[in-house]
């Protein structure tokens, strides 16, 4: 039987935090143990009223993973594939993040198990605002702070800050981030993951020689992640030429006219049905010859069943867990250079945690400072782990694994673990 994902995330854990020599640097404190169990994790039923009057009952989660460094953060995914296990391991991948960044957070994630866009826009809202309604007293500005995920968008956090806002009967702008920019909402935090991609996509080309206005890239799922990282590459000079979603995938080695895809997407087509280039298969994302490839979708995209056929030097992780051990152990041997998860989709909580600043000081950022903060942030981190990596001979994946558990380690410790 397969394992599930967040004892392979644990695996990980262990095999990439063995050098840090955790119990002898912390004797006595059970340090591997603390960091990788969760502090809390909330499993319940949801039960929706359909329109047509039948009630339709869901698992929904909240895993609250480690708050060592600040209140615990992370988005809320509505899809059918969402577990316990599932939300788990973003948890736990969540706080290495915001550690990695070095921003005033720990780590958290949520969901629910639903085929969340065959509702219709009323059972959208009730199914949220029930979930909302579950967590209210878990979630705060200073306690645990949902945002966006799969099939989450700043619409479900408007109907989670009115949910808290009818039984406290107060605003907390900043009980959620990803909000509306009309209640509270920073400007640019809808593109910030893809932004950020970018960004790491930049320092890495520059360590590895990649000439980007020469570059040609093929982007994996065409959600949040995947149209903004396509739309920056395209803004750079990069050939984006072919583009997959759930349904398929386009082709078009002249590069992909990425605004006009969107355009196409926005209005509901499938990018397979974009007529200004050849539909293909989803899986042949991978096999594209192209010198950047951008999982932007699931966990467990790249496996041991594809990572060969991956022509790409450069990797850039935009989805959470995209590759499995045995595909990085495949790139690895191969000499790609793979943007680890944790460093290369942080843009988004980077923007969070922007959106979380201004709501305390109801005070406004213009996107140009927005951007210029997230680029500032994702620099120093992309090379942060580049020097470690060196200094230690190790994999990007290892280095920022290094540095974010050191973090959490450090700040475990002076806390006091108990
Ligand atoms: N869901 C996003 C992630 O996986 C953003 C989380 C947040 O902004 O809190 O990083």
């Amino acid at each position: 039987m397969s394992q599930n994902v967040f004892d392979v995330a644990k695996e990980r854990f262990f095999r990439y935090t063995e050098k840090l020599q955790l119990n002898q640097r912390y004797p006595g404190a059970s340090m591997p143990e603390h960091l990788t169990e969760p502090d809390r994790s909330i499993e319940t039923r949801i039960s929706l009223k359909r329109d047509d009057g039948s009630v339709l009952v869901c698992r929904g989660y909240r895993v609250q993973f480690n708050d060592d460094r600040g209140p615990y953060k992370g988005g809320i995914r509505f899809h059918p594939a969402v577990s316990l296990n599932e939300v788990k391991a973003l948890a736990f991948w969540m706080y290495m993040k915001t550690a990695l960044l070095d921003i005033p957070f720990g780590g958290a994630k949520g969901g629910v198990a639903v085929d969340y866009p065959s509702l219709s826009l009323a059972e959208k809202e009730r199914l949220t605002k029930r979930y909302a309604t579950i967590l209210v007293d878990v979630i705060g500005s200073e306690r645990d702070i949902p945002a966006p995920d799969v099939n989450t968008s700043s619409q479900e956090m408007a109907w989670i800050m009115d949910a808290w806002r009818m039984i406290h009967g107060r605003y907390q702008r900043g009980i959620v981030t990803g909000k509306p920019v009309t209640m509270g909402g920073s400007v640019g935090r809808d593109t910030a993951t893809g932004r950020g991609v970018v960004f790491c996509i930049e320092e890495a080309a520059d360590v590895i020689g990649l000439d980007l206005t020469h570059s040609a890239a093929a982007v994996q799922g065409f959600g949040n992640v995947g149209s903004a990282s396509a739309r920056f590459l395209a803004e750079l000079g990069v050939r984006v030429v072919a583009v997959s979603d759930v349904h398929g995938a386009v082709r078009n080695l002249q590069g992909l006219d990425v605004p006009e895809l969107l355009r196409h997407t926005r209005a509901g087509g499938a990018v397979s049905e974009f007529p200004e280039g050849e539909a293909c298969d989803r899986e042949s994302i991978f096999a594209e010859d192209v010198d950047i490839l951008v999982p932007a979708a699931l966990e467990n995209a790249i496996t041991a069943e594809n990572a060969d056929s991956i022509k790409a030097r450069l990797i850039a992780e935009g989805a959470n867990g995209p590759t499995t051990i045995e595909g990085a152990h495949i790139l690895r041997s191969k000499g790609k250079t793979v943007l680890p998860d944790i460093l290369c989709n942080a843009g988004g909580v980077t923007v969070s945690y922007f959106e979380w600043v201004q709501n305390r000081q109801e005070f406004y950022w213009d996107e140009a400072k927005v951007d210029e903060e997230l680029k500032r942030l994702m620099v120093r981190s992309c090379r942060q782990v580049f020097a470690e990596a060196q200094r230690h001979d190790c994999c990007l994946r290892e280095a920022a694994y290094r540095i974010a558990i050191s973090r959490v380690a450090e700040a475990a410790v002076g806390r006091g673990v108990q």
